[in-house]
């Protein structure tokens, strides 16, 4: 039997090969909450007065971040928004079980159900252009409608559940195609691009999936176990994959390039100026040309349902 090398009795239910530990669920649990509130301070990601939204999709990241938030900072005043996005079989399941740990927590919970607020739903994308971009389809969605809701809530921090695979992946994708302008986003403290707007933070930026996966296992929080039926064969996937291939036997490996790739994007966007952004003349929000690429993809599914 391992013994944990923090309290030295109870058995050992995982090693946490890059601090060199052997922990049992207590000290596991502890381990991951402590974690969470280095992170945050160490990036200042929230100060006492911040109210700060959580965005729940009810995937492990996500679901774990809520959690642990919770426990780390009890005074903070936390809020939950979800996202039913529409996509059959799988929608529903996420609500329920976001629903359930809200519930747990006793954390204030708004949901946005797209098909009510907007319309539409993602599967409904199947009929455009994005058919082969889902996910990126998805994203471009979730993004501008938790802003909207962290706004409606009164939040001025949006929390996502981010984690360090998720970010490894970005990075290395947005590197590949050389999309400077997204791989400058991807930063643990993302601030508002206009007034008005939530800041965004990314506390799961150091947490491998594998952890938040463990902790919610150890702590019985209800998870969303089934898989999104858009996510099969999505490039991000694929690329992930790869990643935790290299990293498998140096799981240091793999902190060190995510601070190399940090750097990098802070010399990056030393050296870019920000583009300019005006207000989108439907919805307000940042855009390029007057439009943002949310009510782009709105009316063109709009225009194909119609
Ligand atoms: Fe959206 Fe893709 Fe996630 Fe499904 S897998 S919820 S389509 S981002
Ligand atoms: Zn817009």
């Amino acid at each position: 039997m391992v013994i944990c090398s923090r309290c030295k009795s109870n058995e050992a239910i995982t090693r946490i090969a890059y601090a060199k530990m052997n922990l049992c669920i207590e000290c596991f649990k502890k381990f991951y909450v402590n974690k969470l509130k280095k992170t945050i301070e160490e990036y200042h990601m929230i100060n006492g007065e911040d109210i700060v939204a959580v965005a729940v999709s009810g995937g492990k990241d996500s679901v774990a971040l809520l959690h642990a938030l919770r426990n780390a900072y009890p005074k903070l005043e936390v809020k939950a928004i979800h996202i039913n996005l529409g996509i059959e079989g799988y929608s529903k399941h996420s609500q329920e079980k976001v629903e359930e740990l809200a519930k747990q927590l006793d954390v204030e919970l708004h949901i946005v159900d797209i098909r009510k607020e907007i319309g539409i739903s993602i599967d409904d994308f199947k009929k455009t252009k994005f058919k082969g971009k889902m996910c990126s389809v998805c994203g471009t969605v979730k993004r501008h409608i938790m802003d909207e809701a962290a706004m409606n809530i009164g939040a001025n921090t949006l929390a996502t559940g981010h984690n360090m695979d998720d970010f490894m992946t970005f990075m290395v994708k947005n590197f590949i195609t050389r999309q400077w302008n997204q791989l400058v986003k991807l930063k643990p403290v993302v601030p508002p691009l206009m007034s008005g707007m939530p800041k965004k933070i990314r506390p799961l930026i150091k947490f491998p999936a594998e952890e938040n996966m463990l902790y919610c296992y150890y702590t019985k929080i209800p998870v969303n176990e089934v898989e999104c039926p858009h996510s099969k064969g999505a490039k991000t996937l694929e690329v992930m994959k790869i990643l935790n291939e290299l990293f498998k036997d140096e799981p240091n490996m793999k902190y060190q390039v995510l601070g190399s790739f940090l750097n990098l994007i802070s010399l990056l966007e030393d050296a870019m100026k920000e583009e300019g952004v005006i207000p989108c003349r439907k919805c307000g929000f940042p855009s390029k040309d007057g439009l943002c690429s949310y009510c782009k993809r709105i009316e063109l599914v709009k225009s194909i349902s119609k």
